[in-house]
C-alpha cells in the first residue's frame, strides 16, 4: 500500500497505492523532475548569505490519485522549509469540493427528476441565479470569506433566499482566509465581471461551475461503512445530498500568475532559472506578502463560489419539491492550498485534501471527499491523521486516461451513457433548435467523453488503498442522481 521512490536528491517520496490502482508512469516521470527542486533550494541558498534557515524538501507524498499534470502531478504534496513554491499549489487556488446534507431522500427526489433538471438548468445557464452583491460585500469576501458577505443581499431574492444562519457554523477553514487587503481584484470588486458600476449588481462571475472536471452533483447515500460516523455527520441511508466541485475561476489563475511572476522576479539574476520550471519564493523575501495576500483573496473566493454553488442547489431542489430541503454543509474541503506552519515550514497540496486524525473538536476524524466520476459512485471517509501521509488523502478517483486520449472513446459508450444518466450541460442536448448542428454537438460529445466514467479509475479500489495503507476509513458511499457540468 506504500511505496518508497529511492531518488538522486536523497528525498524521502511516499507513494500511496493499490494493486488494483494503476500509476502513470508519465506522472512518476514528472515527480522525479520535480525532485531538481532540491538541488535549486540548495543553489539558492547558496547564493543568499545570512538565511535564517536551509530552504530544502523536507517529504513528498503521493496520492493514489496520482496523475500527471503541469510540471507538477496531481495528487502531490509537498513538505519544505524555508521556502514556497507556487508551482506546487496548482493553476486553480484552492479548487476543492463542498458537500451538504439534506433533509430529503431519494424516494421523495427521484421521481421530481425533471422538475429538478429544469430547476438546475435554469439557475445555472439561463441566468436564474440572479446573486446580487455590493462591491463592499466582494471586497469583504475577498479579505475574510464568508463572513465577510454578511448574512444576506442588499436585495433577499434569488438564491440568496435560500441561505440559513447555520450556514456560518463551520469550521474556521471553511468560512476563510482573513488577508488585510483585496487590491489584487479592484476590477471585479467593483465590477462584478458585468461591466457595472457602484450599485448592487448582479454577479456574472460568482455561482459559475467552471469547466471541465467542476460539477455540481446530487448524490444519495447508497451504502454507510460506518454507522456511527455517519450518524454523527448527520448522513443516513437514502439520504439526499449535494456535492460541489470547483475552484477560484479567473481569479485563482492571476494570483497563481501572480505568485509565479513574483517568485521569477525574487530569483538571483546571476543563477539560471530551474529547469524545471518550479521557481521557489524565500520565507524571508518581502514579496511573499504580496502573493500570500492574492492567493488567500483567490481562496476565499473559491470558498464563496462553492457556498453560492451550493445554495443553488438548494434553490434547484425547493423550486422542484416545493419545500426548502433543509441542507446544511458536512463537509469543505480544498485541494490546492499551502499552508505555512509557524516553524518555517510549508505543507503544499496540488490535488491532495487534507485527511486529519480525530480530534477534540473532530472526535470522528476529518471529512475526507472523494468523487469518483459523472455516473460513478463517490465517498465520504474519515481522515486518521496519517504522519506518512503528510495528513493528506486523495482528492478523488483521478484520471485513468488522459484528457485528449479519451476524447477518442466510442460514440455507442457515451449515448449508452447519456441515455441512463442524467447530465445538464450548458448546451441542452435534447434541445430541437441544436438538432442540426452538428459543429455544437460533436464539440460538445468530445468533452463529455473526456468526463465519462471511462476516463477515470474506479474509485472503489482507490478508497480501498487509502483505507490500507491508514489514511483514511470509508463512512459512507454516495450514488448520483444528476450532475451538473460547467
Ligand atoms: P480534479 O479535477 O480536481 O483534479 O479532480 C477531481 C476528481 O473528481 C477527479 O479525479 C474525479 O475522480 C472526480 N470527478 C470528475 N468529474 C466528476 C463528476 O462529474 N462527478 C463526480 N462525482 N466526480 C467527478
Ligand atoms: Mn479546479
Ligand atoms: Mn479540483
Amino acid at each position: 500500500s506504500w511505496l518508497s521512490l529511492s531518488n538522486p536528491a536523497g528525498v524521502p517520496v511516499e507513494i500511496c497505492a493499490g494493486p488494483d490502482v494503476p500509476v502513470e508512469t508519465a506522472a512518476v516521470d514528472e515527480l522525479l523532475a520535480v525532485l531538481d527542486t532540491a538541488t535549486a533550494l540548495r543553489t539558492l541558498a547558496d547564493a543568499t548569505p545570512g538565511l535564517a534557515r536551509e530552504p530544502r524538501i523536507d517529504r513528498v507524498v503521493c496520492t493514489p490519485d496520482l496523475h500527471k499534470g503541469a510540471g507538477i502531478p496531481i495528487g502531490t504534496v509537498v513538505h519544505t522549509t524555508g521556502a514556497l513554491l507556487p508551482a506546487a499549489v496548482g493553476n486553480d487556488i484552492n479548487c476543492g469540493m463542498r458537500v451538504e446534507a439534506t433533509r430529503l431522500t431519494v424516494d421523495q427526489v427521484r421521481p421530481r427528476l425533471d422538475a429538478v433538471e429544469r430547476a438546475l438548468r435554469h439557475l445555472f445557464f439561463e441566468g436564474g441565479r440572479r446573486i446580487a452583491l455590493t462591491p463592499a460585500q466582494r471586497e469583504g469576501l475577498l479579505r475574510e470569506g464568508l463572513p465577510g458577505l454578511g448574512t444576506k443581499s442588499a436585495r433577499n431574492e434569488g438564491i440568496w433566499a435560500h441561505a440559513v444562519p447555520e450556514d456560518k457554523e463551520i469550521p474556521a477553514h471553511a468560512a476563510g482566509w482573513p488577508v488585510d487587503s483585496a487590491e489584487d481584484f479592484r476590477d471585479w470588486i467593483t465590477s462584478g465581471g458585468a461591466g457595472g458600476g457602484d450599485g448592487v449588481s448582479y454577479d456574472s462571475v460568482i455561482g459559475s461551475v467552471g469547466g471541465g472536471n467542476h460539477f455540481a452533483e446530487l448524490q444519495y447515500v447508497s451504502a454507510v461503512h460506518d454507522g456511527a460516523t455517519a450518524y454523527a455527520w448527520g448522513l443516513a441511508p437514502g439520504q439526499v445530498v449535494t456535492m460541489v466541485h470547483s475552484g477560484s475561476l479567473t481569479l485563482g489563475h492571476q494570483a497563481g500568475a501572480t505568485g509565479r511572476d513574483l517568485a521569477r522576479a525574487a530569483w538571483p539574476k546571476t543563477l539560471p532559472l530551474p529547469a524545471n520550471g518550479i521557481v521557489p519564493l524565500l520565507l524571508d523575501h518581502p514579496r511573499k506578502h504580496r502573493y500570500l495576500t492574492a492567493f488567500a483573496n483567490a481562496a476565499n473566493f473559491a470558498i464563496g463560489n462553492r457556498y453560492f454553488l451550493s445554495l443553488m442547489m438548494r434553490a434547484g431542489l425547493a423550486a422542484a419539491t416545493g419545500a426548502e430541503p433543509g441542507a446544511r454543509p458536512v463537509y469543505e474541503s480544498p485541494h490546492n492550498l499551502l499552508w505555512e506552519g509557524g516553524d518555517g515550514t510549508v505543507v503544499h497540496r496540488k490535488g491532495a485534501t487534507p485527511a486529519g486524525g480525530p480530534d477534540e473538536a473532530r472526535l470522528y476524524g476529518e471529512p475526507v471527499i472523494v468523487p469518483g466520476s459523472m455516473g460513478a459512485a463517490s465517498y465520504l471517509l474519515r481522515g486518521l491523521g496519517s504522519t506518512r501521509s503528510l495528513g493528506s488523502a486523495c482528492h478523488g478517483a483521478g484520471r485513468r486516461v488522459p484528457r485528449g486520449a479519451a476524447a477518442r472513446g466510442s460514440d455507442a459508450e457515451l449515448d449508452a451513457f447519456l441515455r441512463e444518466f442524467r447530465v445538464v450541460t450548458p448546451l441542452n442536448h435534447r434541445d430541437p433548435t441544436i438538432a442540426g448542428r452538428r459543429d455544437i454537438i460533436e464539440a460538445w460529445r468530445r468533452d463529455l467523453k473526456q468526463e465519462a466514467p471511462w476516463a477515470y479509475k474506479d474509485v472503489a479500489p482507490v478508497v480501498e488503498s487509502l483505507r490500507t495503507a491508514g489514511v483514511a476509513e470509508p463512512v459512507v458511499e454516495l450514488r448520483p442522481l444528476l450532475t451538473v457540468k460547467g
